[in-house]
């Protein structure tokens, strides 16, 4: 069990928890998520949150410090706030394979501006990508106005769009917010249009996993995450697979403008879905990032889907910033392992196989598929 205490680790190094917390490693790393004291630990009392079963078997564990081919990270975000831990994380880069970093800053006007001066440090490591500012959603004059604001971001050094959020309750980007307004409606077409004209492409997540939109009991395959981020209680949602329709409705309306559906666009349950999804719509791409743990319980299916849609699948984290967190997908998208723990990093109570990619796949995925998304912009 080499890297099964990430937390640990993670809690030593000097500024892990000022990354803002938004890992799961932090979380659990907090005391009030300190291991069962020794009375919770009885099994009569045992709760499935403080449950760190420890793997018995005997079989080749593969150590992986760095990945086999050179990565392009299309999913993370400004974790790192001053210059030190900027240079820190670009060290970390450097130490586990990682070429460049795009950050999803979710955010327009001085904000973005701010963030981009400050990773401005690294030019070559880091490529900066806004939000959309949808205040005014539900006034008339809304699409000139946020076209106007996407253009100065550009202009002040945007590549791209990110991460534009529609969980089924309506677009958010970072603070901004437009209820009941979905990437399909009329009035965000020229938002989408401009982004192909101006060959931004756009870092999208629709939807959740499919557990947060079920009952909350012990059927629940994924209930440890799927009760925190619950959306089982939200009224007047849009499911899962409307989303979905959302999604593929949206990529067929703007065939110029190119979308990347985050987080296998949520069907990792599915994979078959998210395969005719994908060769329905050739301007749409997935990435990979903070679904390792829900597509390690799947090796065999989880290879077969990368072997059939290499060519549309992009490497992405979404999980901060420590050299162990990189190296856990390595191990998963690199090795055949079986049946290790990474609790403390995912937060899922079951264990995780490795896909055993071949080095094609990973070439592809790695880096392959986002030099070429990235340098068609310049085709724009
Ligand atoms: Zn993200």
């Amino acid at each position: 069990m080499k890297w099964a205490n990430l937390a640990g680790l993670a809690a030593g190094l000097p500024f892990a928890s000022a990354f803002g917390a938004t890992t799961n490693a932090a979380k659990a790393a907090s005391p009030a998520d300190a291991p069962a004291t020794t009375k919770a630990a009885s099994p009569e009392t045992l709760l499935l949150k403080d449950y760190r079963p420890q793997s018995i078997y005997k079989i080749p564990v593969t150590e992986i410090a760095k990945a086999k081919f050179p990565v392009i990270d299309m999913h993370s975000h400004p974790y790192a706030k001053s210059a030190a831990e900027i240079d820190q994380w670009v060290r970390n880069m450097d130490q586990v394979g990682i070429e460049k970093t795009i950050i999803l800053t979710m955010t327009t006007g001085a904000a973005f501006d701010e963030i981009h001066r400050k990773y401005a440090r690294h030019p070559q490591r880091f490529e900066m990508w806004c939000g959309f500012d949808l205040a005014g959603y539900d006034k008339s004059g809304f699409g000139p106005s946020a076209v106007k604001e996407l253009e100065r971001c550009k202009q002040s050094g945007a590549r791209g769009v990110g991460e534009i959020h529609d969980k089924g309750k309506g677009l958010i980007s970072g603070q901004s917010k437009a209820p009941g307004m979905h990437p399909d409606d009329p009035r965000m077409d020229s938002l989408w249009d401009k982004c192909g004209d101006l060959g931004m492409p756009i870092s999208l997540h629709v939807a959740d996993p499919i557990w947060m939109y079920q009952k909350m009991d012990r059927h629940n395959d994924g209930l440890m995450n799927a009760y925190e981020w619950r959306l089982d209680n939200q009224p007047n949602i849009v499911g899962l697979s409307g989303m979905i329709d959302i999604l593929e409705r949206t990529a067929a309306k703007h065939r110029n403008t190119t979308f990347i559906a985050c987080h296998f666009a949520n069907l990792e349950y599915d994979l078959a879905r998210l395969g005719e999804v994908l060769e329905r719509n050739p301007n749409l791409h997935a990435d990979i990032s903070a679904r390792y743990a829900e597509t390690a319980p799947i090796p065999r299916c989880a290879a077969a889907f990368y072997e059939k849609h290499a060519d549309r699948l992009v490497y992405g984290t979404d999980m901060g910033v420590d050299k162990g967190m990189y190296q856990v997908t390595f191990r998963i998208l690199e090795s055949l392992d079986e049946h290790f723990y990474e609790i403390d990093q995912f937060s899922y109570h079951w264990s995780l196989n490795g896909f055993g990619l071949s080095d094609g796949i990973l070439k592809q995925v790695y880096r392959g598929n986002a030099v070429r998304l990235l340098s068609a912009r310049d085709k724009a």
